[in-house]
C-alpha cells in the first residue's frame, strides 16, 4: 500500500529520521510516559506515520499489511499534546507535532480520524456562538474597535472559562500600552480545528483572523496557543497576519517598572506553558514579571524552562484522550507537591484550568498583572 498525503510530504525527512532513530526523546513524551506505551512515544507515532506516508512498516515487527491509516492505527496521531517537549531531545530539530498533525489531517479527510474529534468539530459551531457571546458579556457588545492600533485577542478559553482573568488582561494591555486597544473576540485562533484534523477549518479560521487583525499594528494575546498560531503557524500555513503579536507577558516583561509590588502567601511556583515557552521561546518575562511583583524569583518546577513538563491540555487530547490527560496533569500536581507545593502560577488559561482541575491552587497571571498595574 503506499497513498499519497501531500500534508505530510513537508515532514518526510522528520517521519524517516525518527523512524530510524534509536528513540532519543522517549523519556520526555508526556503521553506515552503517562500510557506506559512504545506505541505512542515520538519514535512509535511517526513510524507510523512514516508508514503511511511511504507504504513501508517501521523496522519491528508491524505487518506490511497494516494499514496505517484505519482508524484503529490512525488514532495514534492524535495521541500527542502538541507540547514539542521531544523536540528539545532532538539532534534533528524533528517537528514532530507539527509532522503528527498533518498525519491527522490526512486521516480526517479520509474518514479516519476518533469519533471525539469528528463530533468536537461537529460542535464548533455552537462552540464559537458561546465564545463571542461570553465574550460580548465579559467586555460589551461595542467593545470591537477595528480602527484602534492595539486589539486585545483574549482567546475562547479564557472567557468561557475565567472570565475575570480574560477581563484582566484587557485592562493590563490597555495600561501596559497607553494607546487605544479594542477587544477582537468574534472568532477562535483556528488551533481547536487543527488539532481535530480539520485542516480546511483551521485555513478558513485562520485566514478570517488574519484578515481582522492585521488592520492593528500590535496584537495582545492572553493564550500562548494563539499567540503561537498567529505568530509562527500561520506563517508555516502560508497565512499572513501582518500585525506585530506579542503575549501579555511579553508586554508586561517590556515594562517592568510600572508594576507595582504585590504580596501573595506562601511560596509561588512557575509553570513554563508549552506555546508560551517552546512555542514562543517566552521564559525571562513571566519570570521576570513575578521577580516584579513579590520581591523574588518564583520557585521553579523539577524540570522548568525548554525541558517543562506538560499538563496535558493541549493537542485536544483531554477530549479524545480525557483519562490521559487527566493522568499528565495529576503527575504535575506529584511533581509541584514534591518540590514544596504553593502557589503555581502559569501565563496560560488552558494550563492553569488543567492545573486547577488536578487541585493545585493554580493562577493565571494576567490577573496578577492587572492587580499590579
Ligand atoms: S524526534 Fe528526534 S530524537 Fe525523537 S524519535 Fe524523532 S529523530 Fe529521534
Ligand atoms: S509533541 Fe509532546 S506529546 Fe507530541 S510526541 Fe512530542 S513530546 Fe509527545
Amino acid at each position: 500500500m503506499n497513498v499519497r498525503l501531500p500534508l505530510v510530504e513537508p515532514f518526510a525527512r522528520d517521519h524517516t529520521y525518527c523512524t530510524y532513530c534509536p528513540k532519543l526523546c522517549r523519556d520526555l513524551c508526556p503521553v506515552s510516559t503517562a500510557q506506559g506505551r512504545e506505541t505512542t512515544t515520538p519514535w512509535g507515532k511517526m513510524s507510523l506515520l512514516h508508514h503511511a506516508a511511504t507504504g513501508r512498516p517501521a523496522l519491528g515487527d508491524q505487518s506490511p499489511d497494516v494499514d496505517p491509516l484505519a482508524p484503529s492505527y490512525a488514532a495514534t496521531f492524535w495521541a500527542c499534546t502538541g507540547c514539542m517537549r521531544c523536540k528539545t531531545g532532538c539532534e534533528h530539530d524533528n517537528e514532530v507535532a507539527a509532522a503528527l498533525g498533518a498525519g491527522r489531517a490526512e486521516a480526517y479527510t479520509r474518514g479516519a480520524a476518533p469519533a471525539s474529534a469528528v463530533a468536537f468539530v461537529a460542535r464548533s459551531a455552537a462552540r464559537l456562538e458561546r465564545s463571542v457571546s461570553a465574550a460580548n458579556e465579559v467586555f460589551g457588545a461595542d467593545a470591537l474597535d477595528p480602527s484602534a492600533p492595539v486589539a486585545f485577542f483574549p482567546g475562547c478559553t479564557a472567557v468561557v472559562t475565567a472570565p475575570e482573568d480574560a477581563r484582566a488582561g484587557l485592562f493590563a494591555t490597555k495600561a501596559l500600552c497607553a494607546r487605544k486597544v479594542g477587544v477582537e473576540a468574534r472568532g477562535c485562533c483556528g488551533l481547536p480545528w487543527l488539532f481535530a484534523g480539520d485542516h480546511d477549518g483551521f485555513v478558513k479560521a485562520a485566514r478570517t483572523n488574519a484578515t481582522r487583525l492585521s488592520r492593528h499594528e500590535l496584537v495582545v494575546a492572553s493564550d500562548p496557543g494563539c499567540a503561537h498560531a498567529m505568530r509562527d503557524i500561520y506563517r508555516m500555513h502560508g497565512i499572513a497576519l501582518r500585525a506585530r503579536v506579542l503575549h501579555l507577558t511579553e508586554l508586561a516583561g517590556a515594562e517592568l517598572a510600572r508594576l507595582r509590588r504585590t504580596t501573595p502567601d506562601g511560596p509561588v511556583r512557575y509553570h513554563d506553558a508549552c506555546h508560551l515557552g517552546r512555542g514562543l521561546g517566552v521564559y525571562d518575562a513571566p519570570r521576570n514579571v513575578l521577580a516584579r511583583l513579590t520581591g523574588r524569583a518564583p520557585e521553579e518546577m523539577p524540570h522548568a524552562r525548554a525541558r517543562a513538563e506538560c499538563t496535558g491540555g493541549g493537542g485536544l487530547l483531554p477530549i479524545t484522550d480525557p483519562r490521559t490527560a487527566d493522568d499528565i496533569a495529576a503527575e504535575r500536581m506529584r511533581d509541584h507537591a514534591r518540590a514544596g507545593a504553593g502557589t503555581l502560577v502559569t501565563g496560560c488559561p488552558t494550563a492553569r484550568r488543567r492545573l486547577e482541575r488536578a487541585g493545585a491552587t493554580a493562577v493565571d497571571l494576567a490577573g496578577w498583572i492587572a492587580r499590579a498595574l
